[in-house]
């Protein structure tokens, strides 16, 4: 057996089965391009689920990482340490925000989000107690949890993992009516993702986000953004919802904001909103640590200049040209995305995803499918031009052939 299939073998024994990877197995990786146990390349075109938007090994975030490896990792909350104040200064300003609640998963800080919203819902809205609502849409994707998978309409995520948590109200996304419709007295906030990711890309129609903003400050509900995928320069801007002129109530960061070396993520909101906790109503051992905080302090001195939002915006507006002249060709019946983000349905003729990931991949490309016949493209904003379109004449090969 090569190296490749004796890890691979290995992993299928002794891990449990909730991933389907690609039989490719990493062993390094740099910039845009990992290579394999075999020596052999591949352009990262998923980019952890852009939780590698500045790429592989980006020198700025390892030397900070280790800077801080060697002072101090871990004081737990039960202390002040040096990094803290400064990176919830500095996060709350890029956001335009006032407070910050470090988290460390994505999945994490949905939880926070929801138990936030509920206290406020309490007690500033007035909402009687065990009585709060939260509208999220249908397709939606938050996160693993017992309670977010309780809200997802996805059967795989939801299936055997009941009994459900309740106070979740689903609405079709992207329709103002239906969300109209469903709110009450009780709805203390509406969570939504900008963009759909793991949908498929999926933009919502012009002037739905901003409607969402009028409708929830007219009712008195926050309104909720899950930028965890959306966020911190993937789609031509700091934040997915800059794009209707849009700020919500409440924002949801992770991937990204860890600059794929270090899982952080956080609640960044008002101090209406985040002053509701006292001490001992909610906490993390890891949120907020030395090393967390001093590789999102890069990252966010890296945002500040706005220059890989630009590179996204640039690179971003060349990917879609590009791919949207594969549409109608035959092998592709639609594409949709921001920046340096699509979801590319190929006709179903051609492929499953799964099929046109695994040729991609013989090609020395790596891209993730979604549903059906979906595969989203999403590399590291630091991919240069050239990269992206050797990639692209990749993908236009695996659909010619
Ligand atoms: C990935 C993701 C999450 C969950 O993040 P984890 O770090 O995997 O828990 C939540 N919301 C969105 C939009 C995501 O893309």
């Amino acid at each position: 057996m090569s190296t490749t299939e004796n890890a691979i073998a290995s992993a299928e024994a002794h891990s449990a089965h909730n991933y389907h990877p690609l039989p490719v197995v990493v062993a390094t990786a740099d910039g845009a391009w990992m290579t394999d146990v075999e020596g052999r390349r591949y352009l990262d075109m998923l980019a952890g689920y852009s939780a590698l938007n500045f790429g592989h090994g980006n020198r700025r975030l390892i030397d900070a990482a280790k800077a801080q490896l060697e002072r101090v990792t871990l004081t737990s909350r039960a202390f002040h340490h040096d990094r803290f104040a400064d990176f919830c200064t500095r996060l709350a300003e890029l956001c335009g925000m006032e407070m910050v609640l470090p988290m460390n998963t994505g999945a994490e800080a949905v939880e926070t989000a929801v138990k936030t919203a509920r206290k406020w819902g309490y007690r500033v809205k007035g909402v009687p107690d065990g009585m709060a609502k939260i509208i999220v849409a249908a397709d939606n994707f938050h996160g693993r949890t017992t309670t977010i998978i309780s809200f997802s309409t996805d059967h795989e995520a939801r299936a055997d993992f009941g009994p459900y948590t309740p106070g979740f109200e689903i609405v079709p996304y992207g329709d103002l009516t239906a969300l109209r419709e469903a709110m009450t007295e009780n709805t203390v906030a509406v969570l939504l993702e900008p963009i759909q990711g793991e949908a498929g890309v999926l933009v919502p129609p012009p002037g739905y986000l901003s409607g969402v903003r009028e409708l929830t400050r007219e009712r008195d509900v926050l309104f909720i953004a899950d930028e965890i995928q959306s966020g911190l320069g993937r789609t031509g801007k700091t934040f997915a919802c800059e794009h209707e002129g849009v700020v919500p109530d409440m924002y949801i960061l992770g991937k990204a904001l860890g600059g794929g070396v270090v899982p952080v993520s956080a609640v960044v909101s008002s101090a209406a909103v985040l002053g509701v906790y006292r001490a001992g109503e909610h906490g993390s051992t890891f949120g907020g640590n030395p090393l967390a905080c001093a590789v999102a302090l890069e990252v966010i001195a890296m945002l500040d200049t706005g220059e890989y939002q630009q590179r996204a915006a640039e690179l971003g507006e060349h990917l879609h040209q590009e791919l949207g002249l594969l549409v109608g060709g035959g092998a592709v019946e639609a594409v949709r995305g921001r920046g340096l983000w699509a979801g590319v349905d190929i006709d179903p003729g051609r492929g499953t995803g799964r099929e046109i990931s695994e040729r991609l991949m013989d090609r020395r490309v790596l891209v993730k499918d979604t549903h059906g016949s979906t595969i989203r493209i999403a590399p590291p904003l630091v991919i240069s031009k050239e990269d992206l379109d050797w990639g692209l004449e990749q993908l236009r090969e695996v659909l010619r052939g």
